[in-house]
């Protein structure tokens, strides 16, 4: 991710470094309350990353779960 794509949630930000690592891409492409997605290339799948989640501690979940379902792909 350049710099300026942080996600200004701590725990949300926390689980995109984490799903970069893991190999999976960030994509930051706001509109209106989307923040972005996180995306597996070799299996085509992505889940929608929120900027103001109602419950931060589950956006971060979601993506989690995401990066463990997909780390394998990459
Ligand atoms: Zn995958």
């Amino acid at each position: 991710m350049a710099l300026g794509d942080r996600h200004q949630k701590k725990d949300v930000e926390a689980a995109l470094k984490r799903a970069e690592a893991a190999g999976l891409k960030v994509r930051h492409d706001k509109n209106k309350h989307r923040w972005g997605w996180v995306l597996c290339c070799p299996c085509n799948d992505q889940t929608v990353v929120y900027c103001t989640p109602r419950n931060t501690g589950d956006e971060a979940k979601k993506i989690n779960e995401f990066v463990r379902n997909h780390q394998r792909c990459v």
